[in-house]
């Protein structure tokens, strides 16, 4: 059978650190990673430890051509740049993303300065592909062609981070983390951005019941994500940026919890693959 024209991966939705171990292994370890193919097109975001699977596949399927967006340059976000082994292709052509940046530091200097001796041996010049980076500023709207379009808002978290939404073939996916909410309503501009979408990975860190301890971490709940779904008419919410620790016990009852206020709500994990 032939793949959907809109497929949605994910490679890792852990956050913050990738902390396997026999209590969590059932949704994967691996940090924020998420794939979308759209046509021929294909678009990742962000590139966590999950990137390493997601490299494997890329050269499985013979990709040669795509385009990475940066939610914001964390290391949970980052760390599987060096690793992605399409980089070291010269026949590769990528366009590479981020518009978070609070001061003027460009897509480019993040990578340099991310991948540089004595923190890692091998440095960015050291990639082969065509790379193309590309700065943008939220709520700039980006035009990857094929007809994708992605509108983008800033979001609430320390050293800034970027919201995505894509649109393709009369379907919208929405990747919202790192994000902490404000107050009991949803942020107008979020509201804007994720409105009618069909899919959002959020940000779900926390429960709310534990959300008064990390006041300032900068993350999100599961419960703020259904708020947020029913805020914007969303029809349905991926659990995503789980906390490194979480065991799978935990996740389960988090996606019960969540089903039964949200019947949309579906916990993420490394190989869930959906289509808007
Ligand atoms: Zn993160
Ligand atoms: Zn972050």
């Amino acid at each position: 059978m032939a793949e959907p024209q809109f497929l949605v991966r994910i490679w890792g939705a852990r956050g913050s650190l990738p902390a396997p171990a026999s209590e969590n292994c059932a949704f994967g370890s691996d940090t924020c990673c998420v794939e979308m193919r759209c046509g021929g097109r294909v678009l990742i975001f962000d590139v966590g430890s999950g990137a390493q699977a997601l490299s494997a596949r890329l050269s499985d399927d013979g990709i040669d051509d795509f385009d990475l967006f940066f939610s914001h340059c964390h290391f949970d976000h980052i760390m599987g740049l060096p690793f992605l082994k399409p980089l070291y292709d010269h026949t590769v052509k990528a366009r590479i993303y981020a518009g978070h940046f609070e001061d003027a530091t460009t897509c480019r200097e993040m990578a340099e300065r991310f991948m540089t001796p004595p923190f890692f041996p091998v440095t960015p010049n050291q990639f082969e592909a065509q790379i193309d980076f590309r700065d943008f500023r939220p709520p700039e709207s980006l035009s990857p062609g094929g007809g994708i379009t992605i509108a983008t808002a800033r979001l609430n978290h320390p050293n800034g981070c970027v919201g995505y939404r894509v649109s393709f073939g009369g379907h919208s996916v929405c990747y919202v983390t790192d994000i902490e909410h404000v107050g009991s309503t949803p942020d107008p501009d979020l509201t804007t951005l994720v409105r009618g979408a069909d899919i959002m990975i959020y940000d779900c860190m926390y429960t709310d019941e534990e959300f008064d301890h990390y006041r300032g971490y900068g993350h999100s709940t599961w419960e703020e994500g259904v708020r947020l779904c029913e805020a914007a008419g969303v029809g349905r919410l991926v659990i995503f940026h789980h906390r490194p620790g979480r065991g799978d016990e935990e996740l389960r009852a988090i996606e019960r919890d969540a089903k039964a206020r949200f019947p949309g709500a579906i916990l993420g994990y490394t190989g869930l693959e959906l289509t808007p």
